[in-house]
């Protein structure tokens, strides 16, 4: 017998807290808004936010941005890209990452997905050294890590800087360390559908001084740059702030003001979203239909997504179980769709790059399922949810046998 059908939003995040409304308030009553525009004495909310990004993320620099798109642009920038620079990054992410190395000039190399939904290693050494890139933009799509400490071994060896897209990674950890903290620098997204919700919004992260000092000039502070939270001393600036295109794309005192709380809660909701996860998983493993990416004992990750695999899957059948979810109220994403659906995309619609051949990712993706797990669902919700992706399994199993 069917399910019931679920009736709840998946796009549809929890509301803002009373501390975030008041901090927004009281911003809108100064009317001082531009991160610059402060009254003696007064820290700004940016600078503010960055300091605490900072000392939460255990780094010493943080610049607050526009986007997390943005903040990848003007990383690679300020890594030193040079324009038609190869950029390795991973065949299987969201279009601003290919579009953050466009941006800034560079040509994205794409490199296979594993059916664990992590960089594929191997592949990554052999481009490493065919492609001659000094650039890896690592982005941990959908909250899968790779293995951070081989990663970081075939990087070194072969001299690439690594830049960490962790846009679906905050608060997620390898081995311990925080996700961001591996490499040159780190880009987060304030986005709705993120970890923490400002509408729009980016947070770069690094140790280097003279990478940090770049990054600022670049995101359009008019020699502010004294008025940051987490900046180097001034003297990184001297040579840079004049050398250093400004390409504005700063945050505002607003943003800034609600995320500040957010920020003190995140913990708290990570916790949330691993619950809600796990309730998912573990009904989705019970059934024996699908494959679960394996996620090793390292992993920490944020349980913000689940995506699982039916490995093998015919296009008309991916369709009709994405239909049959549907038609139960349950949202799920195919990434094995040629043509791009909201939030999914693959490699071969984005027809500004060069054509690549990928077949192990195309393999992958043909059977990848994915699905958002906004906080405003309850456990029940979710393993009721989990109930009808396993319905919709079975008739697919089903129909195999007859
Ligand atoms: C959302 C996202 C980004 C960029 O974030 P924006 O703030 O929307 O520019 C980067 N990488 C991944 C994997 C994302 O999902």
């Amino acid at each position: 017998m069917a399910p019931q059908p679920f009736t709840g939003a998946f796009t549809q995040q929890e509301p803002l807290d009373d501390a975030a409304i008041a901090a927004a308030v009281r911003v809108l009553k100064t009317g001082r808004l531009h991160r610059y525009n402060t009254v003696a004495g007064e820290t700004s909310e940016v600078a503010l936010l960055e300091a605490e990004f900072a000392a939460w993320q255990g780094v010493q620099y943080c610049l607050a941005c526009a986007s997390g798109g943005y903040a990848m642009h003007i990383a690679l920038l300020a890594a030193g890209m040079m324009k038609d620079e190869p950029v390795l990054t991973n065949a299987f992410t969201l279009s601003p990452v290919p579009g953050a190395i466009v941006n800034a000039g560079g040509k994205p190399v794409l490199v296979e997905c594993t059916r664990d939904l992590v960089i594929d290693l191997d592949d990554l050494e052999r481009k490493a050294t065919a492609s001659g890139a000094r650039f890896l933009l690592l982005s941990h799509m959908r909250g899968h890590i790779a293995d951070m400490d081989r990663l970081c071994a075939i990087a070194a060896k072969a001299g690439i800087l690594v830049i960490e897209d962790c846009a679906h990674t905050m608060g997620a950890r390898w081995g311990g360390r925080k996700s961001g903290n591996f490499g040159l620098a780190a880009c987060f997204s304030t986005q709705t559908y993120k970890h923490m919700n400002s509408g729009e919004g980016g947070l770069l992260t690094s140790d280097d001084p003279d990478f940090m000092a770049r990054a600022i000039i670049l995101s359009g502070s008019y020699m502010l740059y004294e008025r940051h939270g987490a900046a180097p001393d001034a003297r990184h600036f001297e040579q840079v702030r004049l050398e250093t295109p400004n390409c504005s794309g700063r945050m505002d005192n607003l943003r800034a003001a609600i995320l500040r709380p957010q920020l003190a809660g995140l913990e708290a909701n990570i916790v949330r979203w691993n619950d809600r996860y796990h309730a998912i998983e573990a009904i989705l493993r019970k059934s024996g239909l699908f494959h679960l990416p394996e996620r090793p004992a390292a992993e920490s990750p944020v349980g913000s997504s689940i995506q699982f695999l039916i490995e093998g899957i015919s296009e008309p059948d991916a369709r009709r179980f994405v239909n049959d979810a549907k038609a139960l109220g349950v949202e799920l994403k195919w990434f094995g769709d040629a043509n791009p659906v909201a939030f999914t995309s693959n490699h071969h619609s984005w027809r500004f790059l060069d054509d690549q051949h990928l077949p192990q990712t195309d393999e992958t993706l043909s059977g990848v399922f994915d699905m958002r797990i906004p906080l405003t669902f309850s456990l029940e919700d979710c393993a009721h949810i989990a109930e009808i992706i396993v319905h919709c399994g079975r008739l697919l199993a089903l129909k195999g046998a007859a």
